[in-house]
């Protein structure tokens, strides 16, 4: 298979779900987008095993809980101009497009996200980095979307570029999730278009150990090679890597992979994802059982979005001063 499974024809063809579930999945389809790339596609055994269930789409996403929200980081009331999401003084993101290589089944952006939405026009784009240019207070610029390297490596790094050359920018930082997803994407051309003269952090989306397959490692070394500094966020998902052992592999894997993990998500409650929450308190104690198995560099920070947009808070866990 060399294309991604975008329909839900292909994804019952590839034997990712049952005949008797079509209806309810073309209902899913209409409201949400999908896609599965190959080198995902490949690392699924069963549509319900930890790689599975974080992109093959449920008939449980058309139940929508009374506290789940659109937009549960509030990105909107925080938006100067469009594309820009600006919450804190020194650091602001910019979403250029929406797609993605592979649609989370439990993305807080869901709502928003997908295959034709998001791409900031062009005169949007400048509207957005003349917001850059005027900020100052602004240090960091964060691309994220959707999934900045889904742009051709020509558009980003002439918007890398542009970004770069403001005095008042001191570091770029990418939110992806393609280097685990779809690593082809990874490719010279897409290396050569990253700016030198400036640090460039590159924050990769991954949830499980398996995620990090060989080609995923050289998609990883190679941006490593090119100087890019790799992070890893996570989010803490029910049935993906709700348990010590998920975990502490998750983490070991990224170090392997040159990628500290940075960020363990808390769950946002977006519209039909309630069957992956996962309790603060078992998020807690399971970091708490993890600390002292595992290195220090394995150790993310635990965050949650607070409510109405007030931004990342650590949750801990936290223990007693003696
Ligand atoms: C998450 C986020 C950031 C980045 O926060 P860090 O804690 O620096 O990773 C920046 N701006 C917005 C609006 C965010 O939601
Ligand atoms: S790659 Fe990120 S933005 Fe895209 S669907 Fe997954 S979680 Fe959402």
């Amino acid at each position: 298979m060399t294309r991604p499974i975008t329909t839900v024809d292909a994804l019952i063809a590839a034997g990712l779900a049952p005949e008797a579930a079509r209806p309810a999945l073309d209902q899913v389809a209409k409201r949400y987008a999908m896609a599965l790339t190959p080198a995902v596609v490949g690392l699924i055994g069963t549509p319900d095993d930890p790689v599975g269930r974080q992109y093959v789409p449920d008939a449980a996403e058309l139940v929508t809980q009374p506290w789940e929200q659109d937009d549960p980081t509030a990105d909107a009331a925080f938006s100067p101009v469009k594309g820009v999401v600006h919450r804190y003084p020194d650091r602001a993101l910019l979403k250029p497009l929406l797609a993605c290589p592979v649609y989370c089944r439990f993305c807080f952006r869901r709502e928003h996200v997908g295959p034709d939405g998001g791409l900031l026009s062009a005169a949007e784009l400048e509207a957005a980095l003349a917001w850059f240019a005027r900020t100052p207070a602004v240090r960091e610029a964060i691309l994220t979307g959707g999934d900045p390297l889904m742009l051709s490596p020509r558009r980003l790094g002439g918007l890398l570029a542009r970004l770069a050359a403001l005095e008042h920018i001191e570091l770029l930082r990418l939110h992806t999730r393609v280097p685990v997803a779809a690593p082809g994407l990874v490719t010279e051309a897409l290396l050569g278009a990253l700016p030198r003269h400036k640090p460039v952090y590159v924050c990769v989306h991954a949830n499980h150990a398996r995620e990090f397959s060989a080609e995923a490692m050289r998609a990883l070394a190679a941006l490593q090679g090119a100087g890019v500094v790799l992070l890893g966020q996570s989010v803490l998902l029910a049935g993906v890597n709700d348990s010590v052992a998920a975990l502490e592999d998750l983490f070991r894997a990224m170090l392997r992979a040159r990628v500290k993990p940075y960020y363990l998500h808390q769950l946002d409650a977006a519209p039909g994802t309630a069957r992956f929450a996962v309790p603060v308190a078992r998020g807690r104690a399971l970091l708490r059982e993890l600390r002292g198995r595992v290195s220090g560099l394995a150790w993310p920070t635990y965050v949650q979005e607070s409510p109405g947009g007030g931004g990342k808070r650590p949750l801990g866990p936290a223990w007693e001063v003696s």
